[in-house]
């Protein structure tokens, strides 16, 4: 009996032993074994176990322990598909039948058995990895600053994983210098400087991958049988270089997966010391460009302390320093608390730019940040002496309106005795209230009797504007509310205008409109979410669109038949093409395609429509007329668009009356020949018609005042936005009579695309009884397509 195993990690060699029951002892050389030779096309066929018989063996080989056997089994013993070895059993007087099966039920016996122990190897190697892992972790990042630490951590372990060498190469200068080699002897470092160890690691730097070679025989042998070379890597950087020798049970896929959660931990490492070195370096570049300006600059450090001042800014803040030494720039000033909060807003990057102090010594400065948020934490300023002014400036009240009108944001100036001393055009188009009427307003008073025409809550808004103007000490920012013309939401920044000695004069206040930022936020992620929900559809539809494809072609296959279920095939076909045109509608708006252009009748549509709307509701109070007119032209465009035109039209008028409690309004939906040749497609209700004041937005994407869930305002954006790509427009108006009339213009199409009237859909293919009999053909069609059932369909075909 003879078992031999696939030899890892070279598969051309065979090991195993022999069992003779006859002979105490086997030659050694049956140990190895070469199955092509000894079973030929047999073993090619591979699989199943077969039995040889011994006497008539001209045609093969005989190996040395089948000489002066009868017969043979042979079982293969197979892991995971993959032969792994053979087992066989001769006899020298065989018995009548062979026992295979007990000889294949050893086979997959062994093969378990070997499973198992791959299993258990894998496992052995992860198990050192994690205890690798843990050590590393639970020495702390902070611990390891040095490049012994960094030769500690990738070294830890690597000898029982088979690894005999193992150092990490610190590339610098972008790798124009030799790395800084932390861990080998000073002879391994010089093997890694030059020859093939160097040629191997700078290969791996080249191409960014793992890299290896044989083990040179220029280098002392050591056990070592192959090296590797891993680059080290951080965001795309290149920071080093991982350099490992393997002895023989080194050379398997743990180890050098072992060797990249190394290269990763030296990353870490490598990168840290990276941005340590470059800031230390970037802090002395700056503090010598900061000493030599002729500028008065000062460079303060992360807490403030002043790291470096040009010559003119020392002199400037001299008389308050003591000493040489300027301890901190917060330090030399009247107004300490200020000044620090000041920095730290010009750290974080915030608008304040320019900040006025007074130096211990009594002397104005103004400093003004040049640039800030760099590596080492540093704050570059420019310090100027400020001029006092002999008396205080006094701006004329007509200067004063002309710059508060100048203003992005609204702004009311209140005098003495709550008088208007200005207010400026925005407020009244943040109000909504006419600029006529209120730049002619003497006081708070008047103001308040026209701002209750808007306010949400007028009377308890008037009683704290009025608290406010006359008594408020502090700085107030606050939310207004607003009922009218649309509910919105201002935003009142506040604060007393005080005199030189400290007395309040009067109150200041600036509005903002923070509905729109609000608006534009909540919207913002509606439109994301919406994103998300489009590709997941677009996913589905994808999915979805094989399956109809085989519905819609057996059905079509059914028609032709002269079945008794005609019509319920008729209406699953029709119903399946409907789906097909909603998918394929679906995918192109995920994929942004162009509309597409072709010539289609808007009579067809508002027709459409008025079927579509006919399905959507059992019942409708509301009304609607229809009045084509048979000249309008044809018009070039999408169907599906301008379809959606119409609809929304119709949907808005008829929520406009619902809403306003009428429900048995009328709708005219006209189509007529336009001036220019086109077609003009009116949708007229008899509703409440469209405030004025709303007029300018109602086009507005997200512009709703219906609930929400019931408006997107969406609806006439769209509209407006197809209108325009067919080169058409929109305009909404109200009637004399009552209620709002859209009119939609579009262009008709030049070419000629038969009658005008209405375009038909397409016609059926002729029915299978008039078509010619196809010539009877033998043989076969090859179809070649991923989706098995559409396969099969065109086969079917
Ligand atoms: P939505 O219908 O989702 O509110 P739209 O863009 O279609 O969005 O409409 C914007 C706004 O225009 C509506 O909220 C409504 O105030 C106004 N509007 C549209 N159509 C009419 C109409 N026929 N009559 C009165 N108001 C209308």
């Amino acid at each position: 009996m003879g078992v031999w195993l696939v030899e890892l990690p070279s598969r051309g060699r065979w090991n195993g032993c022999v069992w003779d029951g006859a002979q105490q002892s086997v030659p050694e050389e049956w140990q190895r074994f070469s199955p092509e030779l000894a079973l030929g096309e047999r073993w090619a066929r591979g699989g199943n176990s077969f039995e040889q018989s011994l006497n008539d063996s001209a045609g093969n080989p005989v190996v040395g322990p089948l000489l002066g056997m009868k017969r043979a089994v042979w079982a293969p013993i197979e892991g995971d598909g993959d032969r792994e070895g053979i087992l066989m059993a001769a006899w020298r007087a065989g018995p009548q039948a062979l026992p295979r099966a007990e000889a294949e039920s050893v086979a997959a016996d062994l093969a378990l058995a070997l499973g198992y122990q791959r299993l258990e190897f894998a496992a052995r190697e992860q198990a050192r990895d994690l205890a690798f892992a843990r050590q590393i972790l639970s020495e702390g990042r902070g611990a390891v600053n040095g490049p012994e630490q960094l030769r500690r951590i990738v070294s830890a372990g690597a000898e029982q994983a088979g690894v005999g060498f193992i150092c990490v190469g610190h590339v610098q200068n972008s790798g124009k210098a030799l790395p800084a080699w932390c861990g080998p002897s000073p002879e391994w470092a010089a093997h890694l400087d030059s020859g093939p160890l160097a040629e191997l690691w700078r290969r791996a730097l080249i191409t960014g991958q793992m890299t290896g070679c044989e083990h040179p025989a220029a280098l002392p042998a050591e056990g070592f049988v192959r090296w590797a070379a891993l680059p080290v890597r951080r965001a795309g950087n290149v920071l080093g270089v991982l350099v490992a020798g393997l002895r023989p049970q080194g050379c398997t896929l743990a180890t050098l997966e072992g060797l990249e959660l190394r290269a990763a931990l030296a990353a870490d490492f490598l990168a840290e010391w990276t941005t340590e070195e470059q800031k230390a370096q970037y802090g002395l570049e700056e503090r010598e460009r900061v000493e030599a300006s002729p500028a008065a600059l000062v460079l303060l450090d992360e807490s403030n302390a002043i790291a470096a001042a040009s010559p003119s800014a020392r002199q400037l803040l001299a008389a308050a320093a003591t000493g040489t030494a300027i301890p901190s720039f917060t330090g030399l000033l009247r107004n300490t608390h200020a000044a620090s909060s000041w920095l730290a807003a010009a750290r974080s990057g915030s608008d304040t730019r320019l900040f006025e102090a007074e130096l211990l010594a009594g002397k104005r400065i103004r400093a003004r940040t040049l640039f800030q948020g760099h590596g080492s934490g540093g704050l570059l300023l420019e310090v100027t002496a400020v001029e006092t002014p002999a008396g205080p400036l006094r701006p004329s009240e007509r200067e004063l309106r002309a710059l508060v009108d100048w203003m992005e944001q609204g702004v009311v100036i209140f005098g003495a005795q709550r008088r208007i001393a200005a207010i400026n055009r925005r407020f009244s188009e943040l109000t909504g209230l006419p600029y006529e009427d209120v730049r002619a307003l003497a006081s708070l008073d008047e103001l308040l009797e026209r701002f209750s025409a808007v306010a949400e809550n007028p009377e308890e808004a008037a009683q704290h504007w009025r608290e406010l103007v006359e008594h408020e000490q502090g700085a107030v920012r606050e939310e207004v509310r607003l009922a009218k013309p649309v509910a919105r939401v201002l935003e009142r920044a506040g604060r007393p205008i005080q005199d030189d000695s400290g007395a309040r004069t009067g109150w200041l206040e600036i509005y903002r409109d923070v509905q729109a930022g609000r608006m534009f936020q909540t919207r913002w992620l509606q439109t994301e979410k919406l994103a998300g929900i489009g590709q997941m559809v677009s996913g589905i539809a994808h999915e979805l669109s094989s399956p109809l494809t085989s519905i819609l072609g057996y059905t079509h296959l059914l028609r032709r038949g002269k079945d008794g279920a005609r019509e319920e095939v008729e209406m699953i076909h029709r119903e399946a093409e409907r789906a097909h045109r909603m998918l394929r509608q679906l995918l192109e708006s995920g994929r942004e395609t162009a509309p597409q252009r072709k010539a289609v009748s808007v009579n067809h549509l508002v027709q459409r429509a008025m079927e579509l709307r006919a399905l959507g509701k059992a019942s409708h109070r509301i009304c609607v007329e229809v009045d084509l007119d048979p000249a309008a032209p044809l018009v070039e465009g999408d169907e599906d668009q301008i379809l959606q035109v119409v609809t929304n039209l119709i949907a808005n008028a008829e929520q406009a009356m619902e809403a306003s409690g009428s429900f048995a309004g009328t709708i005219r939906v006209s189509t007529r020949l336009s001036e220019g040749g086109g077609v003009r497609l009116e949708v007229a209700d008899d509703g409440p018609g469209i405030p004025p004041a709303l007029m300018q937005r109602i086009f507005e994407p997200f512009f709703t005042t219906k609930p929400a869930g019931v408006g997107t305002g969406l609806g006439l954006a769209i509209v407006m936005e197809i209108a325009r790509a067919h080169g058409g427009q929109v305009h909404a108006a109200n009637r004399s009579e009552g209620g709002a009339v859209f009119t939609v213009e579009l262009p008709g199409t030049k070419k000629a695309f038969g009658s005008p009237l209405m375009a038909r859909p397409a016609k059926d293919p002729a029915p299978a009884s008039a078509r010619p009999a196809l010539p009877a053909v033998k043989g076969r069609a090859l179809v070649v397509e991923d989706e098995p059932t559409v396969a099969r369909l065109i086969a079917d075909v």
